[in-house]
């Protein structure tokens, strides 16, 4: 793949989309699955809850806690490792992801609003526990995002388009990406285009005909909070290498 075949088009927030040629849907389905099932992050695991006489149950509690995403240094915390925890919050109030102490100051909760429990006067919550490096094959607290890709469209458009259906077709997209210029129709943002086909049965596909681009995608990354978006990029084609790697390996030993 060339170097300027990814772009980075919009970095906001926790999300961020990045256009990506000269690939194909294979390849960025396995950055995908690498993302959601394999790059690390912490997430509370084991927890000893020695008072908990607010409403909610120890095990919804747990699953609470287990949820808060924790900003992790990849560099410092590998697959399996370990860091302790602790809350010890009494009522009257609401218990907050600020309210987790993490023992390792590095450590954090991404979000510190995340409300956890409601407490009454004289209510109490506490526990210990251990927040734990693990993958989102075990469990979905462990993804550290939400990702997907979108393939780019490819137009076909025809050279004379009567103008009164070339405004017809410039104002049927949803996401007004198309636009009359002169005595053509131009595209302003295909990374926007959805593949809706909407201009194309306003217009008909004599006049302008959308297709899905098989070698060009947008991929769409948001981060929980715990890792950066970049880190999570870069950790998920590590690991596609090493596991590269290691086939490769195999296959050397085995003919
Ligand atoms: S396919 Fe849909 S989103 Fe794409 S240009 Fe046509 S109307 Fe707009």
């Amino acid at each position: 793949m060339a170097r300027n075949a990814i772009k980075v088009l919009t970095d906001k927030g926790n999300t961020t989309h990045i256009l990506i040629k000269g690939t194909n849907t294979a390849t960025l389905n396995a950055l995908r699955r690498t993302i959601l099932s394999e790059v690390p992050v912490l997430a509370i695991e084991e927890l000893s809850i020695y008072e908990n006489n607010g409403v909610l149950f120890d095990e919804f509690l747990g699953h609470r806690m287990g949820m808060v995403p924790l900003i992790t240094d990849p560099k410092s915390y590998k697959l399996g490792d370990k860091v302790k925890i602790s809350l010890d919050v009494t009522g009257p109030g609401m218990v907050y992801s600020r309210d987790i102490h993490v023992v390792d100051e590095a450590v954090k909760v991404a979000d510190e609003r995340i409300p956890l429990a409601k407490l009454k006067a004289g209510q109490r919550i506490r526990m210990e526990g251990d927040a734990v490096m693990g993958q989102g094959k075990d469990h979905v607290k462990y993804q550290p995002g939400v990702v997907g890709f979108r393939a780019l469209p490819v137009f076909t458009i025809n050279e004379s388009i009567p103008s009164e259906i070339m405004q017809r077709i410039a104002q049927s997209c949803p996401v007004n990406i198309i636009e009359v210029k002169g005595k053509k129709l131009n595209i302003t943002q295909e990374a926007d285009c959805t593949l809706c086909g909407h201009c194309e049965e306003v217009g008909g596909s004599s006049n302008i005909q959308v297709d899905a681009d098989d070698t060009g995608f947008t991929l769409m990354l948001e981060t929980h909070g715990g890792l950066s978006n970049k880190d999570i990029l870069h950790q998920s084609c590590n690991i596609l290498v090493e596991k590269t790697k290691g086939f490769l390996s195999q296959i050397e030993e085995g003919l």
